[in-house]
């Protein structure tokens, strides 16, 4: 019985040590992945609900890794605030879709905006604004390109500091999204406080969104319709089948973003896709 019990805590340790050993050494070379161009964006369309049309893109990071291959920012993210890497790979990110659209400015394509997401620790540290000032006058790109999506959780934190970074955003002509709507902790309040130019419904409610849900479904209703009572652009997320996209359609949602379109694709599918002009 001593020898089995050994032998359980031998595996249970090793399988341990695997996910210890891979936070370690992700970490470790994280710090090298942004001179070793080891980060890579993807883009996600978003497509006008009443005509298919992308009208923009949400930017995701991935990461190439040598060893592990491709690693979801839902493994490193957590990782980078940890160890405030966190504020390189935000900037590397501005400073990358501020080239971006440069390049296709210069292709002669017809330009659409460009959603990153900006970690709430990156929002407490100063210089965010002048951060992204510069990188829009470096590359000579119109504010109104790039929007930034924050989660409620930056809102939170909701001290002098964050609200005027984000006006200050606001004020060279970027735009505010919030993102994950409903599953934060924040009140309304800040909704009454703060006007943030979009609001991203999360996709937890999406995936509830049936027949039957009268309950999930009346939530999403009173969304679309908070929304457009304080003008902002809704964007569902997580759309993912026809019975989805058809109740948000006839509820007035503008954008979709989710599978059914497409998934968030590197970054020569998605120019071919802004060629095409539209997904359906
Ligand atoms: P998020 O900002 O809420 O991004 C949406 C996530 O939902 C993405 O996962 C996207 O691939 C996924 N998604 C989109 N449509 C569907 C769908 O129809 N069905 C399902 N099941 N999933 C869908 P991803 O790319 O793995 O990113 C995960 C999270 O990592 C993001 O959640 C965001 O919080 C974070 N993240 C991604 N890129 C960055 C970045 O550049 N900086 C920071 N700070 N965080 C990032
Ligand atoms: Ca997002
Ligand atoms: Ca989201
Ligand atoms: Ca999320």
């Amino acid at each position: 019985a001593k020898h089995q019990g050994k032998n359980n805590y031998q595996l249970y340790s090793f399988s341990r040590d695997i996910s210890s050993y891979k936070k370690f050494v992700l970490e470790k070379d994280m710090r090298k992945a942004i001179v070793n161009e080891e980060f890579e964006l993807y883009f996600q369309p978003q497509v006008e609900a009443t005509s298919g049309v992308i009208r923009s893109a949400e930017a995701l990071i991935r990461w190439n890794h040598q060893e592990w291959g491709l690693v979801s920012p839902g493994e490193f993210i957590p990782l980078a605030e940890e160890n405030h890497l966190i504020h390189h790979i935000s900037d590397w990110v501005i400073r990358k879709v501020c080239a971006q659209l440069r390049e296709w400015m210069d292709k002669g394509y017809t330009l659409r905006p460009i959603a990153i997401n900006i970690s709430p620790i990156r929002f407490l540290k100063k210089g965010l604004v002048d951060l992204v000032k510069m990188q829009l006058e470096l590359f000579q790109v119109p504010a109104k390109y790039l929007e930034i999506e924050i989660t409620e959780g930056s809102l939170l934190k909701s001290e002098k500091g964050v609200l005027s970074t984000l006006e200050g955003l606001q004020k060279l002509g970027v735009k505010i999204a919030i993102d994950d709507f409903g599953t934060g902790y924040a009140s309304l309040n800040y909704l009454q406080e703060y006007h943030a130019d979009t609001l991203k419904i999360d996709q937890v409610f999406i995936q509830n969104i049936n027949h039957d849900n009268k309950k999930g479904n009346a939530i999403i209703s009173a969304i679309l319709h908070l929304a457009k009572g304080l003008d902002m652009t809704v964007v569902a997320e997580g759309v993912e089948d026809p019975v989805q996209f058809e109740f948000l359609k006839q509820r007035e949602c503008d954008l979709i973003q989710g599978y059914l379109f497409s998934k968030p694709v590197p970054l020569e599918t998605y120019e071919q896709m802004m060629q095409t002009g539209y997904l359906k």
